[in-house]
């Protein structure tokens, strides 16, 4: 009889323990197979090495490849389908988990939230930018900011972390700051990871802030982290695995923001930078993974696909230079910024002088131009100088309203590396979905709601 009921506690202990899940969902915003591509291939041309390099990306097996269209358009944005993912069906351009009429769409997020597992929300975009938002509010359209802000507070979500507040204040900055309400909602509110992780309890909801933010609210460019105190998205999500894991399991969503901003600017050596920095992360979950395999699922998929990147230009034939973006000091963006505070009180500035800025803070690399790269230049040069109206509006749609001479150097460089793209904005080039936990094949990004769902009620 005793021997019945140690094996009926233990059966009753097994089953609870089984019924543990963790769910990593991870999203790089922007992020298409030939991201993930050109970074294994970078990884195996820097170091010299023939082929490609296996990220921890891949290491995850690759599932199948995903549909990302929207209700209202093939080519889709961050709200339609950052919402797409969360809530299992298709809404239109620039909306959140939005419904006309009647009861707004409940995320995934949500329904984990209410089966009492922890929620962890993390991104290096602001944290009410459109794909974290998708999991925890809905408006009419991704543009909402402070409303979508309000909705965090009211998600009740365990961990917030990345970037910080667009509208904090509302538009007109007349509104209550958003920080101040999630304190009131019971969030503790930091800029230390090493205080969450060294908290004695972790029962509080949490939002962290990284310390240095762009002007944009999002975390810094990888490639530009150096000289800030900035965390990694990995350091994040290890802080987060430590206040998220309890006996009821949890889910965590994180998106690598920022791989897209890198693609709209065309900027390879900063789209690696993302790439690394949201790789490095994965490698946090799958640890995570190796200790719980069969309470585990992960899934690594992208919203949509931007700048159409492609590995190899018509211009250098066969030939290919990736590990050469290893050289890029930093990010198109910054390296604009810089030269326009440089030459903030020249009236004629020379192309040498430009040249010059390029080699101190920018390049990294051989500064004597071809005939080709030579015209890339003046072209920039000429629109850096428009005088006319319709001039500079050519200039700015030309340069995607970056600086045309930060914007030409950046160029060279993709050239050299043989890295080409072909728009500034999305395309609807189906995405990669890895995956362990599931294998069942996901064809199209609605589909990835149903496959968690059934794996936590499981
Ligand atoms: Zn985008």
């Amino acid at each position: 009889m005793k021997k019945l009921i140690i094996i009926a506690i233990l059966l009753a202990v097994t089953t609870f323990v089984n019924a543990q899940k963790y769910v990593f969902l991870f999203i790089g915003d922007g992020m298409g197979q030939s991201d993930v591509d050109l970074y294994e291939a970078y990884l195996a041309e820097k170091d010299g090495k023939e082929g490609f390099v296996q990220s921890n990306i891949s290491k995850i097996p690759l599932l199948s490849m995903c549909t990302t269209h929207c209700k209202n358009r093939r080519i889709t944005d961050s709200g339609a389908a950052g919402s797409a993912i969360a809530c299992g069906q298709k809404f239109n351009v620039g909306e959140i988990a939005y419904s006309e009429t009647g009861n707004q769409p409940k995320s995934i997020a949500k329904v984990a939230k209410e089966k009492g597992m922890k929620v962890g929300i993390i991104s290096t975009a602001p944290m009410n930018h459109a794909t974290p938002a998708s999991f925890y509010a809905n408006q009419p359209t991704r543009k909402n900011y402070y409303q979508i802000g309000l909705q965090l507070a009211e998600s009740n979500f365990d961990f917030f972390g990345g970037g910080g507040l667009l509208k904090q204040t509302g538009n007109k900055k007349d509104e209550k700051d958003l920080m101040t309400i999630y304190q009131e909602s019971g969030y503790l509110t930091f800029t230390s990871l090493k205080a969450i992780a060294s908290m004695k309890s972790h029962n509080n909801k949490v939002i962290f802030t990284n310390e240095t933010l762009d002007r944009d609210a999002s975390i810094p460019y990888k490639i530009d982290r150096e000289d800030a105190p900035n965390n990694s998205l990995a350091e994040i999500v290890e802080t987060a695995i430590i206040h998220l894991d309890n006996p009821k399991g949890f889910f965590m969503m994180v998106e690598g923001g920022k791989i897209d901003y890198a693609a709209h600017d065309n900027d390879a050596g900063s789209i690696i930078g993302e790439m690394e920095d949201f790789d490095n992360a994965i490698a946090e979950a799958y640890k995570f993974y190796l200790q719980h395999k069969n309470e585990t699922m992960i899934i690594i998929t992208a919203d949509h696909e931007t700048g159409g990147v492609s590995l190899g230009i018509a211009d250098n034939g066969y030939e290919s230079d990736f590990g050469i973006l290893s050289k890029q000091k930093m990010s198109m963006s910054k390296f604009g910024t810089i030269i326009k505070k440089q030459t903030k009180n020249e009236d004629n500035v020379s192309l040498k002088e430009y040249t010059d800025l390029a080699s101190k803070y920018f390049m990294g690399i051989e500064m004597d131009f071809s005939a080709d790269e030579q015209a890339i230049l003046n072209e920039a040069y000429a629109a850096i100088n428009a005088k006319s109206n319709r001039a500079k509006d050519e200039a700015k749609s030309k340069y995607n309203g970056n600086n045309p001479m930060a914007y030409a150097f950046c160029q060279i460089m993709n050239r050299r590396a043989s890295v080409g793209f072909t728009t500034n904005a999305h395309t609807c080039a189906k995405v990669p979905v890895y995956a362990v936990g599931t294998t069942t094949p996901i064809l199209d990004n609605t589909e990835i709601f149903g496959v968690i769902k059934s794996f936590i009620e499981k």
